[in-house]
Order: C-alpha cells, then sequence, then structure tokens
C-alpha cells in the first residue's frame, strides 16, 4: 500500500497505534492553517469514532501535586497493560505555576513508558481554540487505542468547564488544607467534581489530608445528588502521590462510576450532550472567526466596539448591527 494518499496512510498508521504518527496527527489538528484544518477533519472523518476511552478530567490548582499523581496513576494503570494517554488544556498557555501542563520532565517515568502517551498543551491564547484541539486530540488518542485518556487543567476561568465537557468522569484533585479554606473552592467545581482526592496524605500531613477529606464528604452531601450518579457518589477519597498510597482505590472508583454509567446509559447521553455543547461552541467560534477575517467588518466592529463602552449605543444593537452588515454581505 504505497500509493495511498497521506491523510489516508496518517489513519492507517494512528489507528495501528503508532506513536509518531499520532503525534503528527495532533500537530496537525493543532494548527491553525486553513489547508491543514482541512487535512484534520478529514483525517478525524477517516478514522471515525468506533474506539472509546475512558475519559477522566484531572483538575486542581498548582502545587497540589497533578504531575505526581498522573505519573503515578498513569504507571499503575500501564502495569496493569492499559495504555494511557494524557492532555493538558492550559487556559494561560504557557505557564501556570512554573510548570507547563503535560510536560514530560513532570512525568519522566511515564514519558518514557511506552505504553504511555504525554502531549503537552498547545500554546493558543484563546481558550476556544485550546479547547477544540485538546477535543481532537482526545479523539485521536481514541482512535490510537489509548484505553484510558487524562485530560489534566489548572482550575483557571472556564477552563474546567471545558475538561468536563470532554470528560466521562471529572476527578478534583485537592491539597490538605485548615477548614476555612474549604470555602474557597469554587461552588461550581464541587458541582461537577465525581471524585475528590484528597492528595498528600502522607507523614505529617496525613491526618490532615483525613480531616480535610471528610469535610469535602460532608460538603458534597449536602449538595444535591446528581439523579445520573450511583450510591454515594460524588466522592471524597485520600490518596498520596508520592508514595503511590490509595490510588488502587481511586481507580476502582472511577472504574465503578464508569460502569455504572455505561449500564445506565448515562455515558452516551454524556457524550451525546457534550457532542450538542460542541457543536454550538463551534458555530460561535466558526461564525466568529468568519466576521473577523473580513477587515472591513473588523473595522467596525472596533468602532461600533468603542460606541458601545461610551455608552453611545446598547450591546445588543451595536452586535444586531454587525450581524445585519455580515449577512448583507453575504447576499451581495
Ligand atoms: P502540580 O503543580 O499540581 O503538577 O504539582 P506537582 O506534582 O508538581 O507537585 C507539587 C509538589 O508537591 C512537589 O514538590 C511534589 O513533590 C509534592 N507532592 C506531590 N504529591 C505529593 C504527595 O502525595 N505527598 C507529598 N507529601 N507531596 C506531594
Amino acid at each position: 500500500m504505497t500509493n495511498r494518499d497521506p491523510i489516508s496512510q496518517m489513519a492507517a498508521d494512528v489507528a495501528a497505534g503508532n506513536r509518531r504518527a499520532l503525534a503528527r496527527a495532533i500537530t496537525l489538528v493543532e494548527s491553525g492553517r486553513a489547508d491543514h484544518r482541512a487535512d484534520a477533519l478529514a483525517l478525524l472523518d477517516t478514522l471515525g469514532t468506533d474506539r472509546q476511552a475512558l475519559r477522566i478530567g484531572l483538575s486542581g490548582t498548582p502545587g497540589v501535586g497533578k504531575s505526581t499523581f498522573i505519573e503515578s496513576f498513569g504507571l499503575m494503570l500501564t502495569e496493569s497493560g492499559k495504555k494511557v494517554a494524557v492532555l493538558a488544556v492550559d487556559p494561560s498557555s504557557a505557564r501556570s505555576g512554573g510548570s507547563i501542563l503535560g510536560d514530560k520532565t513532570r512525568m519522566e517515568r511515564l514519558s518514557r513508558d511506552p505504553n504511555a502517551f504525554i502531549r503537552p498543551s498547545p500554546s493558543q491564547t484563546q481558550l476556544g481554540g485550546v479547547a477544540r484541539r485538546t477535543r481532537d486530540a482526545v479523539a485521536l488518542c481514541e482512535a490510537a487505542g489509548y484505553d484510558i485518556i487524562l485530560i489534566e487543567t489548572v482550575g483557571v476561568g472556564q477552563s474546567e468547564t471545558m475538561v468536563a465537557q470532554m470528560a466521562d468522569v471529572f476527578v478534583l484533585l485537592l491539597a490538605p488544607a485548615g477548614g476555612d479554606e474549604l470555602q474557597g473552592v469554587k461552588r461550581g467545581i464541587m458541582e461537577i467534581a465525581d471524585i475528590i482526592l484528597v492528595n498528600k496524605a502522607d507523614g505529617d500531613l496525613k491526618a490532615q489530608a483525613r480531616r480535610t477529606c471528610a469535610d469535602y464528604a460532608g460538603a458534597l452531601r449536602l449538595m444535591r445528588k446528581r439523579p445520573q450518579d450511583p450510591e454515594g457518589f460524588p466522592k471524597a477519597l485520600t490518596v498520596s502521590a508520592l508514595e503511590t498510597a490509595g490510588l488502587a482505590a481511586a481507580w476502582e472508583t472511577v472504574q465503578h462510576l464508569a460502569n455504572w454509567r455505561k449500564e445506565s446509559d448515562v455515558w452516551h447521553q454524556n457524550r451525546a450532550a457534550q457532542a450538542s455543547f460542541w457543536f454550538h461552541e463551534e458555530v460561535r467560534l466558526q461564525l466568529m472567526a468568519r466576521l473577523t477575517e473580513d477587515s472591513r467588518l473588523r473595522d467596525q466592529m472596533g468602532k461600533l466596539e468603542q460606541d458601545v463602552t461610551q455608552g453611545r449605543i446598547s450591546p445588543a444593537a451595536a452586535a444586531a448591527r454587525v450581524i445585519l452588515q455580515f449577512t448583507g454581505d453575504q447576499k451581495r
């Protein structure tokens, strides 16, 4: 098969589990060039969506132990014969707390594991763009036969919501804390977390980690139980990524929830709702791109923005003018 076109060849290589082909395919979907985008869409289309991985979203503030956890948890999974991919959504695009998300040097042993694939966050400033590319990368990793995809993010802005919209199970990693710090965790993130893991439950921090875990378990119980969850969820557990303690229990908990959701069809409903969410996001994103690629419209938007900020016109009326201009231009 030497006369295949490059995209079919790339699709065949990715589907065969070739890691270099997967890396190149992700570079392709990350590209902003229009011709690359067309190729990327053709590639994703050729690969299809027959293979499904377990997608685990993982969020936590810098320093909480995400990379240590991913390394220990990932190695535990690969040792049990699973293929693990690690992707990242980093809204700050470059640095957060001194560490680049998905940076291989943060997960040295895992990055050398032939059954693991680690990809840092694309350097994009727009979260919409990063989310799209991560979504495409998730699809590529699934097509490449990865069993588990860990999608890492820091809890900044909308990044958690974005990751939750591409995950089957969402895990929040927390550090041991005093009671007053519990208030500091955003309510929104508590609402989307399926499993809270209080990390660093070792040495001097062990007792504090247990208390923090009990506090969060209590807080979770007070929140409305989601009808799609099995009994006892959302759940809080303690782990030590450093001492690899509690990781097997954490994995069992993730699997229990994932299996329950699969059996009760919540899994498919979730994915369908996510597909619909991303469809609307894409329409918005692509429409915005079309608007701003026209220099005249761009200028008009700049002027209208000034008018809006100075109160000469309402935001809604100004937006209506832009849309009117755009649709008028399309008809001509
Ligand atoms: P990230 O910024 O969330 O990726 O956090 P890192 O994984 O880089 O960890 C931040 C710091 O916490 C490092 O000094 C780690 O060694 C330490 N750390 C991570 N996990 C644990 C743990 O389970 N126990 C203890 N005691 N320290 C940990």
